[in-house]
C-alpha cells in the first residue's frame, strides 16, 4: 500500500480524498494555487505544496509543477479526482514514466472512452446497448442525410471529441439538417479543435441513467447500481438520486450485469460510470466516464461502501474487497449540488462567506470545503457543496433532505439552494417523475 499520495484537486473532493487517505493510515499532500492558500484542503492535508498562480492552467492543470510536488514531497501515487486531470490520458502517461502510481485506470483505457466515436464501438462490441445512429464519423451534408434517413427524424448531431454538452445540435427534419450539421461542426472546431461529428437518432423524453462499474484491473468487476440525474440545467446535474426511481430490481440486474461483464473484460481499473439513456425500458449508452463522479456518494450511501477507499486499493494493486454478493442495496439517497450561484440565471456569485453551518444527524452527509470566512475564489467551479441524504426508502429520503437543507445556513454569497426548497415542492420531483427535459422547462415556467 501506499505511504503517500498527492491530490491534485481542490475543494470538496480534495478534502474526501484526503478523509479515505487519513482512516487508511496513509499520508496526504495537498496541492494548491495562490488563490488557495487558505483553502480547507491545504489545511487538512499532511502537507501542502503551493503549484502556481490563480489560473488553474498553471497549478492544477499543470503538469510539472504537480509531478514537481510529488518528487518534492516523495509521494508515490496522485488521485486526481474529478476535473481537472482526471480523465488526461497524456498525464497519465507521464505520471507511469516517472514511476509514480495514478489512482484511476490506464491511460489506454481513458483514451478509449475519451473518443466518443471509439467509446460507442466498444461498447458494443462489449454488448452495452447504445443508441442508433451513424457508423463512425459523417463527413458532409450529404451522408448526414442519408444517415438521418436511416435512423428516422429527429437525430442528434455530435462532437466526437464532446464534452460539457458542447457540439451538439438537433434536427427534428431535413429542413434544419444542413445549418444544425455546419452549426455542430463549427462549435466543435471551437471547443475542441476537432470538427469531426457523428449522429444518433434523437430521444425525445429521456431519463439519465448511469451505472456504477469498478474494476480491479486483473479481471474482476462489478456493478452498484444506478444513479437517476436527469434533473439538469444545461447538460449540468443538479440533483441525483440512487437507485433511479423508474428502475425495477431486475432491470438493475440486467443492465449492471452487462456493464460489470465489459468491465471485467475490459480489465479496466478502478470507478468508471457508464451514462445511458432510459426510455420506455430501454438502456441507450452514450458515453463512460473513466474517473469518480462529483455523484458518487449516493451509491456510497446505498451500498454502505467506501469508494475512493476502493480506488485506492485498487491502484495499488490489491483486488476489490467486495464482491457482486456483498453488494446489497439498502434504501435510498439524493444528492444536491449547492453551487456559489445567483438565480434566475445561475451567474456565477463568488465572495467571502460569513456564516457557515452544515446540516447534521442521521442520514446527512454534508461534503463541503466551507469554513466561516472563507473567500469563494473566482477563478474555478462554483460548486461549494454536496448535501447528501440517506433514508430507508424514496419519502424517506425526501423528508430528511428537505430537514437538512433548512438546517444548512450558507450566507454571504447567493447559491442554490432555494432551488432544492422549491423543487421539494413540486409533485414530479415527489414522485420522481421527470426526465432530462423536465429542469428547463420548470426553470422557464418559474425563473424564466
Ligand atoms: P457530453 O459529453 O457533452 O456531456 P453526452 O453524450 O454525455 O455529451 O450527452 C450529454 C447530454 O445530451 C445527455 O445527458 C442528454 O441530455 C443529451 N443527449 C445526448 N445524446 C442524446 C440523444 N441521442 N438523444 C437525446 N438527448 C441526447
Amino acid at each position: 500500500m501506499f505511504d503517500k499520495i498527492l491530490i491534485a484537486n481542490r475543494g470538496e473532493i480534495a478534502l474526501r480524498v484526503i478523509r479515505a487517505c487519513r482512516e487508511m493510515g496513509i499520508q496526504s499532500v495537498a496541492v494548491h494555487s495562490t488563490a488557495d492558500a487558505d483553502a480547507m484542503h491545504v489545511r487538512m492535508a499532511d502537507e501542502a505544496v503551493c503549484i502556481g498562480p490563480n489560473s488553474s492552467t498553471l497549478s492544477y492543470l499543470s503538469f510539472p509543477a504537480i509531478i514537481a510536488a510529488c518528487e518534492i514531497t516523495g509521494a508515490q501515487a496522485i488521485h486526481p479526482g474529478y476535473g481537472f486531470l482526471s480523465e488526461n490520458a497524456a498525464f497519465v502517461q507521464i505520471v507511469e514514466d516517472h514511476g509514480l502510481s495514478f489512482i484511476g485506470p490506464s491511460a489506454e483505457h481513458i483514451r478509449q472512452m475519451g473518443d466518443k466515436i471509439t467509446a460507442k464501438e466498444t461498447a458494443e462490441r462489449l454488448g452495452i446497448p447504445i443508441v442508433p445512429g451513424s457508423k463512425g464519423g459523417v463527413p458532409d451534408v450529404e451522408s448526414a442525410k442519408k444517415a438521418a434517413a436511416e435512423m428516422g427524424y429527429p437525430v442528434i448531431i455530435k462532437a466526437t471529441a464532446g464534452g460539457g454538452g458542447r457540439g451538439m445540435k438537433v434536427a427534428l427534419s431535413e429542413a434544419e439538417l444542413e445549418v444544425a450539421f455546419r452549426t455542430a461542426r463549427s462549435e466543435s472546431k471551437a471547443a475542441f479543435g476537432n470538427d469531426e461529428v457523428y449522429m444518433e437518432k434523437y430521444l425525445q423524453k429521456p431519463r439519465h441513467i448511469e451505472v456504477q462499474v469498478f474494476g480491479d484491473g486483473q479481471g474482476g468487476g462489478v456493478h452498484l447500481g444506478e444513479r437517476d440525474c436527469s434533473l439538469q440545467r444545461r447538460h449540468q446535474k443538479v440533483f441525483e438520486e440512487a437507485p433511479g426511481p423508474s428502475i425495477s430490481p431486475e432491470e438493475r440486474a440486467r443492465i449492471g450485469g452487462i456493464c460489470a461483464k465489459a468491465i471485467a473484460e475490459m480489465g479496466y481499473k478502478g470507478a468508471g460510470t457508464i451514462e445511458f439513456l432510459y426510455e420506455d425500458g430501454e438502456f441507450y449508452f452514450i458515453e463512460m466516464n473513466t474517473r469518480l463522479q462529483v455523484e458518487h456518494p449516493v451509491t456510497e450511501a446505498i451500498f454502505r461502501q467506501d469508494l475512493v477507499r476502493e480506488q485506492i486499493r485498487v491502484a495499488a494493486g490489491e483486488k476489490l474487497s467486495f464482491s457482486q454478493e456483498d453488494l446489497l442495496l439498502d434504501g435510498h439517497a439524493i444528492e444536491v449540488r449547492i453551487n456559489a450561484e445567483k438565480l434566475p440565471n445561475f451567474t456565477p456569485c463568488p465572495g467571502k462567506i460569513t456564516q457557515y453551518h452544515a446540516p447534521g444527524g442521521l442520514g446527512v452527509r454534508m461534503d463541503s470545503a466551507l469554513y466561516d470566512g472563507y473567500s469563494i475564489p473566482p477563478y474555478y467551479d462554483s460548486l461549494i457543496g454536496k448535501l447528501i441524504v440517506h433514508g430507508r426508502d424514496r419519502p424517506e429520503a425526501l423528508a430528511r433532505l428537505k430537514r437538512a437543507l433548512g438546517e444548512l445556513i450558507v450566507d454571504g454569497v447567493d447559491t442554490t439552494i432555494p432551488l432544492f426548497h422549491a423543487l421539494l415542492e413540486e409533485k414530479d420531483v415527489q414522485t420522481g417523475d421527470y426526465n432530462i427535459h423536465w429542469l428547463e422547462k420548470w426553470l422557464e415556467t418559474n425563473l424564466g
